[in-house]
């Protein structure tokens, strides 16, 4: 059908809407049948509105943020009129239920209904679930399902129709584009191979289903600010996987994490068993308990059961499907199929909640009343350093404070517990700045899952990483302790720059964190001269450690001119600023020594498009934009011949496969680029990619096998159990564990670290160490586990070998970084070593 259609309705919908004053129909709104076309997000927005607008007495639409690309995010509130009516202490005496708040758990009141949170489309190219959050709305509110008022009297429904808009979008109007008059299910045809960066992500091609916890994007801070001021008893995530897989939904497959109750795995099964009545009278296809485990804290289904609430995640076989596609087993699967599979377990889970409301309300009140007085755990509370190395524990307790974990300053005592670094037992004193956090709070099991040294799982086989402690994301020393502490009150401590003046020889701010950065591209960019000192220094009585970033009046005009340019950049940036009287320094090298290194503004290109992986991609495109502040030119892999290298300083080569680098004239042209100067950051793959085309950087290869020992019990070896397949592949594989890495920090690719760096290690990929003309700055040793899951394989291979070094090529600089200090933007500790990567190596 041509897209024509798309723009009667308006016109009908104010006839309609002004007469019967009652919720329009989607096919009444939109103008055509749901599935028959994919709905554009506004359109949503606009049904949505339209809803609300007729049914004012059971509908309240609240647009609760904004997305990267200014779309609005939306959630409606479904209740009955008496309900709806007083929504706001529905809300309220839920939170006192959960204790949030400091109330205690025994102020809220278990008479309320049940909260129930659907939540679609986060993947913005699974789209069906948006198309069917518009008819689950309309079931809900038009009386069309008499069943319906009966669930509402004990029921809160909350519906966010589309959790990714920008994603959705993407995917939606490039799938618009390119369909024909009628849809073609033949797979071959384009409309079923969406182009790089698919619409999965959202603008800055991040994975939101992965960011609940870690809150790194704009949709997800303001999303979680909602959920957690509501906290609802049970949340959907709504998904689509292959187009060959039948529906999934729970329960769901192991590992569970051990914090998981036995009433929340009880619900699951009572919600799957609702589903699969639905399912079987029409005879539709699904499977429980595989693939979907429950582990890694930030998914829309864990983050949900880690504060509280039944949470699950339900997958219809879409993706790449278009309106319709032929499935291998011949049958053509529809859009408007895929959303009636999804509008059914909506209101299957409606249905059940209903029905077990009052249990619901009560187990999740023991839930918190548990988490209150009986935490679980290794440990009664966490103590975290606030060490010199920077705002680490400043970006920590932001962290804490969106996910209402409580925390409190300690300023003096001494203390014993284990040390998170060597796993044993220490005693320390508390300094002021030191943070405790209690484990008897209503957010416990969430801390638990976020804290715990080593993770707990109970299977080999998961769908993510097995390894986030957050102690190690963040750089953080921490203890753990074996009594609760009672903490000072905590005051606002703002940091303000001191001894300055106007008119000093210069200005100095530490190199600790990504403030500095901050600080460092605000200058650059007003064309202000900078240097760092490459070694520790001493002036005035007061100490600098190696990259402080040192601000002189010469060289850069007039005191007057400079003083408001540093002095706004350092308000803005959040870092203290100190005043240097001479350029003679007590200790280290004086300002002018060739030990003090003038920092060139760079200019970058960054490769994306299909030979990129989105998501590495985004990540430091992400990194720039939001956090540095800092320009960046994304260019097209394919299209490095036509670039003028001499306009860039610097070239980041994200996580990829570069086939355009199998070119000898383009791999030719770059090596000569770097020859004459330029600089160029490899990552992950890219460093693998490299390393095959003999740039100095070798693979470190497993290790031979010894002594006939070995050789006897291998003679079997080929002989597989076929049930065994999954678990014997795992023995390879290191989904995702955290490593130390020892640092040269003498080196600025590690300045503004200690001497170790813990690394989230997605691959066995280890390098010889560089023998000549290089730097082997991060390295790992023998014993350089620390937690998570490696397969055995794996574990023997990673030691002895480098993982972050810097190689000398003509003029030029080759920076590696075989792990991805910026992973998913949440491991907070590796953003200064990229920075240092961009901002100080070869300078
Ligand atoms: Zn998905």
């Amino acid at each position: 059908m041509n897209h024509r259609s798309f723009l009667l309705p308006i016109v009908l919908f104010v006839f309609s809407s002004s007469i019967f004053a009652q919720a329009p129909s989607p096919e009444t709104f939109l103008g055509y049948p749901l599935g028959k076309h994919f709905t554009p997000h506004d359109k949503i927005v606009a049904y949505f509105k339209e809803v609300a607008r007729t049914s004012p007495d059971r509908v309240q639409l609240e647009q609760y943020g904004t997305t990267y690309e200014g779309r609005p995010l939306l959630l409606a509130y479904i209740a009955s009129p008496e309900n709806l009516k007083k929504l706001e202490s529905i809300r309220t005496n839920n939170l006192k239920l959960a204790g949030v708040g400091g109330a205690g758990s025994a102020a809220g009141s278990e008479d309320g209904p049940v909260i129930v949170w659907l939540s679609y489309n986060v993947h913005g190219n699974e789209a069906a679930s948006s198309e069917a959050s518009m008819k689950t709305l309309y079931t809900l509110v038009s009386g069309s399902d008499s069943r319906v008022a009966d669930w509402l009297k004990n029921t809160v429904v909350i519906m966010d129709p589309c959790i990714n808009p920008d994603g959705r979008d993407r995917y939606v109007n490039w799938f618009n584009s390119v369909v024909g008059a009628q849809p073609n299910p033949d797979r071959q045809s384009r409309e079923h191979s969406e182009p790089w960066p698919r619409g999965r992500s959202n603008h800055y091609n991040f994975d939101l289903n992965r960011d609940w916890a870690w809150q790194t994007q704009v949709e997800t801070v303001q999303r979680l600010k909602k959920y957690n001021a509501w906290l609802p008893q049970v949340h959907v995530d709504y998904h689509e996987q292959g187009f060959n897989n039948p529906y999934y939904f729970a329960p769901a497959a192991e590992p569970y994490h051990d914090v998981i109750t036995p009433w929340q795995r009880e619900f699951q099964v009572l919600i799957g068993r609702n589903n699969a009545r639905y399912f079987d009278r029409n005879g539709w296809l699904y499977f429980t308990k595989q693939e979907f485990d429950l582990f890694y804290p930030s998914y829309g289904d864990t983050y949900p059961i880690y504060n509280g609430a039944i949470g699950m995640t339900f997958e219809q076989g879409g993706i790449n499907a278009g309106l319709a596609v032929q499935t291998s087993d011949g049958d053509i699967l529809t859009l408007a199929d895929r959303l009636e599979h999804h509008f059914t377990t909506g209101i299957s889970t409606i249905e059940v909640a209903s029905q077990h409301a009052t249990r619901l309300i009560k187990e999740f009140h023991n839930y918190f009343t548990n988490a209150i007085q009986h935490p679980e755990g290794d440990y009664k509370a966490y103590f975290l350093r606030n060490d010199s190395f920077g705002d680490r524990l400043e970006r920590l307790k932001t962290f804490l404070d969106r996910n209402l974990i409580e925390w409190t300053p300690v300023t003096s005592g001494a203390f014993t517990g284990t040390d998170y670094e060597t796993g044993k037992t220490a005693t320390f004193h508390a300094l002021p700045g030191d943070i405790v956090i209690n484990a008897n709070q209503p957010k416990s099991n969430l801390l638990r899952v976020l804290f715990e040294r080593q993770s707990r799982i109970s299977d080999s086989i998961t769908y993510d990483i097995t390894a986030w402690s957050v102690p190690y994301v963040y750089g953080v020393q921490a203890y753990g302790l074996n009594a609760y502490v009672s903490g000072a009150k905590k005051e606002t401590v703002t940091e303000t720059t001191r001894n300055i003046s106007d008119t000093a020889y210069g200005y100095a701010v530490r190199w600790t964190g990504m403030r500095s950065v901050r600080f460092l591209s605000e200058l650059l960019q007003k064309g202000v001269k900078v240097r760092y000192a490459e070694r520790a220094f001493q002036s005035g009585g007061v100490s600098f450690g190696s990259g402080t970033l040192l601000v002189t009046t010469t060289g850069n005009g007039a005191a007057q001119r400079l003083w408001p340019l540093v002095s706004g950049a350092a308000a803005r940036a959040g870092v203290v600023l100190e005043s240097i009287a001479s350029g003679f320094v007590e200790k280290g090298a004086d300002f002018g020594s060739d030990l003090v290194h003038l920092i060139h503004r760079p200019r970058i290109a960054l490769l994306t498009g299909e030979e990129v992986s989105s998501l590495d991609a985004g990540e430091v495109w992400h990194l720039f934009e939001q956090e540095i502040g800092y320009p960046v030119t994304l260019i097209n892999a394919d299209e490095i011949g036509r670039v003028q290298w001499k306009n860039f300083d610097l070239l980041i080569l994200p996580n990829g496969f570069y086939r355009t680098l199998e070119e000898k004239n383009n791999a030719d042209m770059i090596r000569n680029w770097v020859r004459e100067g330029g600089r160029l950051i490899a990552m992950e793959n890219a460093v693998a990619q490299l390393s095959k085309m003999e740039w100095g950087i070798q693979s470190k290869e497993e290790e031979q096998k010894e002594g006939d020992k070995n050789k006897k019990d291998e003679t079997y070896s080929a002989l597989r159990r076929y049930g065994n397949r999954q678990r014997d592949d795992a023995a390879g594989s290191v989904p995702g564990s955290i490593y130390r890495v020892e640092l040269d920090n003498t080196h600025p690719l590690a300045f503004g670290y200690p001497n170790h760096y813990y690394t989230i290690k997605q691959d066995d990929g280890v390098y010889e160490f560089i023998k000549n003309g290089g730097w082997n700055v991060g390295v790992i040793k023998k014993d350089s586990y620390v937690s998570g899951f490696t397969g055995v394989k794996a574990k023997s291979k990673l030691k002895d070998g480098l993982l972050f070094g810097v190689q000398d090529m003509g003029r030029g600089k080759v920076i590696y970084l075989a792990d991805d200090p910026l992973f998913r933007s949440f491991w907070e500790n590796g953003k200064l070593l990229f920075s240092n990567a961009v901002f100080l190596v070869g300078q």
